[in-house]
């Protein structure tokens, strides 16, 4: 499905970008987008504490400033931070210097050289900036966790069918996956560990 798992064209559109790790190592990348937020956030990182799992989130800058506890909460637990715009910007919609100083407004609270552009897309000026900058991580598996017409179970069946060695999988901590992830998340997270697959989060040489 072009969906879940974004076809070839797609991702050598965006060549620098990493969209699945090692294919030789059995691990996944789980990363949480458009945090963090109390009615998620903390839900997500005590179900990723049960399972002993490391994980990224990329955080929109407006959600540190309003929730700068969770943020350093998130740290305090171990997990990676990543930047994912000031105002959770679509880049069609803006020119590469707007786009630019979102970028740089978020990063001045999150301090990360991982980003993840909203929406997964970037006009190609924006591409060119961000990729001198950060490191452009997008990703492998979308849950589609957001969508209103996934139940929690069909989030938890396209973590099971597309998941595969090097997986980087997107999940949401925002209000409109909270719900599924409640019921999906434990037992995604069961299945991963069942299936032996190791949680891993980016490093610099990634
Ligand atoms: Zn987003």
């Amino acid at each position: 499905m072009i969906i879940e798992q974004p076809a070839r064209w797609l991702r050598w559109l965006y060549p620098h970008a990493l969209w699945r790790v090692n294919p030789n190592e059995h691990s996944v990348y789980l990363t949480f987008d458009d945090g963090p937020i109390p009615e998620a956030t903390p839900f997500i990182l005590d179900v990723l504490d049960q399972y002993d799992a490391k994980a990224t989130f990329f955080m929109v800058g407006d959600n540190v400033r309003k929730y700068p506890e969770l943020f350093e909460e998130v740290k305090r637990r171990g997990h990676l931070v990543g930047n994912h715009t000031y105002h959770h910007l679509g880049s069609f919609k803006h020119f590469t210097l707007t786009y630019a100083v979102d970028v740089t407004k978020a990063d001045a609270l999150i301090h990360s050289r991982f980003f993840r552009p909203p929406h997964g897309w970037l006009r190609h000026s924006v591409y060119w900036w961000v990729k001198q900058n950060y490191r452009v991580v997008m990703w492998d598996v979308v849950t589609r966790d957001y969508s209103k017409y996934l139940t929690g179970e069909d989030v938890l069946n396209n973590v099971k069918r597309y998941t595969r060695n090097g997986s980087i999988i997107t999940f949401h901590d925002s209000l409109k996956s909270i719900d599924k992830l409640r019921y999906a998340l434990p037992k995604a997270l069961e299945w991963l560990k069942n299936e032996g697959y190791e949680f891993k989060v980016f490093t610099e040489k990634d």
